[in-house]
């Protein structure tokens, strides 16, 4: 713990502006917690409904977190909304919450690589993909880390830091004080499919999935694992994920896991049926 918060102070001088694009479930908790904890940011998304979504979420957790309307004030001056991803030239740590697509991710860290600081490090909140295969093609690939975060980023303490063969001890050191800084409490895992939270967590949602492909109401599965003693049952935790990320991991994790991903979840993500991010999953949203 000591060494923990030695590691955060360093951070706080060779990490001050984090660059964070993908303003989605993760990227925009993931901001809004940073600009909360005293750092500066910007945020880059494609989509400009993402961006607002985002910057109200943040808004509301400075105020109920903050309490005082002048500190909320001071956090939210913190954090810019950046359509054209300016901040990433001069940004720290720059962090890529895109949805979990191999190629969509490499094919960003291509456009943004030669942008960034010389010294910059670039990390990626993927939940499944191996960091070695996000790296190919990067000039810098000792600079690449996995930073998994979990949903609700304000909630959950575990971050998970991923180490690819190629990754540095640099930046494995400053992903680490990284965390730290920001009071979340990083931990070392392997570059394995699933790392080490869905490698467990997976198998468990889709033999839930399987049941409920098999007639078992999400209502009855739900409040079993309640029961049994978990926070939240499997339905509601697919629907908090999103659908749509919970089938890419399935299928990055494939050999891992028991026959193809549930038919219900390929049927369901071609309806845009997602889960909260579109209102409509097992559960309504409103
Ligand atoms: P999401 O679908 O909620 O958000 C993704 C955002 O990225 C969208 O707003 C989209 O407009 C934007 N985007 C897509 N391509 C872009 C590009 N090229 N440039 C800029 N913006 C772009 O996804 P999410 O749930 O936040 O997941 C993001 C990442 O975090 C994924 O790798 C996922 O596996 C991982 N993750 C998700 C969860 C979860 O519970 N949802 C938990 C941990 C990790």
């Amino acid at each position: 713990q000591q060494e923990m918060k030695a590691q955060g102070r360093n951070a706080r001088d060779t990490i001050q502006h984090v660059h964070i694009i993908g303003a989605g479930a993760m990227g925009g908790g993931i901001a809004a917690w940073c600009a909360l904890k005293g750092l500066r940011v910007t945020l880059q998304d494609q989509n400009p409904e993402s961006l607002a979504e985002a910057y109200k979420h943040a808004n509301g957790l400075f105020r109920d977190k903050l309490g005082d309307k002048r500190l909320a004030m001071v956090a939210r001056d913190r954090l810019t909304p950046d359509p054209e991803g300016v901040g990433l030239a001069w940004a720290d740590l720059v962090l890529e919450a895109i949805p979990e697509k191999l190629e969509a991710k490499r094919q960003l860290y291509q456009e943004i690589e030669p942008r960034m600081k010389s010294d910059a490090t670039l990390a990626s909140n993927t939940s499944s993909i191996p960091i070695d295969e996000l790296a190919r093609g990067l000039a810098h690939p000792e600079r690449l880390v996995g930073l998994h975060f979990f949903n609700p980023v304000e909630k959950m303490l575990l971050v998970e830091v991923i180490k690819g063969d190629k990754t540095s001890q640099q930046t494995l050191d400053r992903a680490m004080a990284f965390a730290a800084l920001i009071k979340r409490v990083p931990t070392p895992v392997n570059s394995a499919p699933g790392f080490f939270v869905n490698r467990v967590l997976t198998p468990y949602l889709l033999e839930a999935m399987i049941m409920f492909d098999e007639g078992v109401p999400a209502e009855t599965l739900d409040a079993a694992a309640e029961e049994f003693g978990m926070a939240m049952g499997p339905a509601e935790t697919v629907d908090l994920v999103g659908l749509d990320i919970c089938l890419d991991v399935a299928e990055h994790m494939s050999g891992l896991i028991r026959g193809d991903a549930p038919a219900m979840f390929k049927n369901w993500v071609s309806k845009e049926r997602l889960g909260r991010k579109t209102g409509q999953g097992f559960y309504e949203y409103k």
